[in-house]
């Protein structure tokens, strides 16, 4: 069934009939609901921030997932086929999507190391505030590109994912209120004998190393551990979204909240927030994944799309009315 344009208005204004059918409800494998409507809403104020920072994104954004297509798989749990995602960078759905996206390739990549253990690294620099934030984050890659080329680290990394996080003080009590947070997450593969061995890079000398690729005057903030498990937190926070919305959508205060997705919008245009290398990047060409952020978001969790042909298919559209996605009628 295709939406007309008309029947979208009158989803919006609530008096959609397709707005009678029931809620939607999509579990997780842990049997957890899904965040779509949570997503959405969040979605739905990001859109009214936009509207004083760029019109077009605005528009964008409350298209958003307003259409889902699932496929029912045996046992009634849904598989989402089909959906009209914006793609905006700061959009919480699309963000959503996207992590979940590069945690199951992740997952993939990992599950085909099995002579490597893990270390979880973050470097970082000093809080900058919302004017220096791009040009810190020029800093901050080009450090990188300095680091891991380093002899050492690269005897001792044989690969990994490096993620760019940026976050906001939004505490009016810290000392550090309203200023930006980048720094990198790395994920990297070291052989089994690392810990042990010859290889091996204490704090210290990360801490060193880190400090001479990013040409700091002071002592940075280096964290390195070993990750007990690859289903482990690092992992997890490996995977989060650069932004979390709660850090630009602030319904307290609207002007923060202007600024911040103003300042975020430019500086994260066209940053490269996820990349591969070594063993990581050699897995991803051979399970020939696609581009973690630019790449579909409808199917995020790496499972075989063939196992589940021919299922019914059901449709649900967003109605703004009720803030509720509700089961499309077919015609
Ligand atoms: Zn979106």
């Amino acid at each position: 069934m295709i939406i007309t344009k008309n029947q979208e208005e009158f989803c919006y204004s609530g008096f959609n009939p397709d707005c009678e059918g029931e809620q939607l409800c999509d579990l997780n494998d842990a049997g957890e609901e899904r965040p779509w409507r949570a997503k959405r809403l969040a979605t739905e104020l990001l859109a009214m921030v936009y509207d004083s920072v760029d019109d077009a994104k605005a528009n964008r954004l409350r298209g958003c997932a307003t259409q889902l297509g699932f496929a029912v798989l045996d046992g009634g749990k849904k598989r989402l086929k089909e959906a009209n995602f914006c793609r905006v960078r700061l959009c919480p759905m699309c963000t959503w999507r996207r992590s979940l996206k590069v945690y199951g390739q992740a997952r993939q990549i990992i599950d085909t190391l099995d002579d490597y253990c893990f270390v979880f690294a973050t470097l970082t620099i000093k809080n900058v505030k919302g004017e220096d934030l791009s040009e810190a984050i020029d800093s901050l890659f080009s450090a990188w590109n300095r680091f891991y080329r380093k002899t050492r680290i690269v005897r001792a990394w044989r690969g990994g994912m490096r993620t760019l996080e940026v976050t906001h003080n939004v505490n009016p009590a810290s000392r550090d209120y309203d200023t930006y947070h980048p720094h990198l997450h790395i994920l990297a593969a070291v052989r089994k004998s690392y810990f042990r061995g010859r290889d091996y890079i204490s704090q210290a000398d990360y801490t060193d190393m880190w400090r001479d690729a990013a040409q700091l005057s002071y002592t940075p903030v280096v964290h390195v551990e070993k990750c007990k498990s690859t289903t482990s937190a690092a992992l997890a926070e490996c995977c989060k979204y650069a932004v979390k919305d709660t850090d630009y959508i602030l319904p307290d205060d609207w002007d923060l909240s202007i600024d911040t997705v103003r300042t975020l919008n430019s500086a994260l245009h066209g940053r490269r927030l996820v990349s591969w290398f070594g063993v990581f990047a050699d897995a991803r060409k051979n399970l020939k994944l696609d581009d973690a952020e630019n790449g579909n978001l409808v199917s995020v969790d790496g499972n075989d799309e063939t196992a589940d042909v021919a299922q019914e298919m059901i449709y649900y559209a967003w109605c703004g009315g009720y803030s509720q996605y509700r089961r499309r009628r077919e015609f």
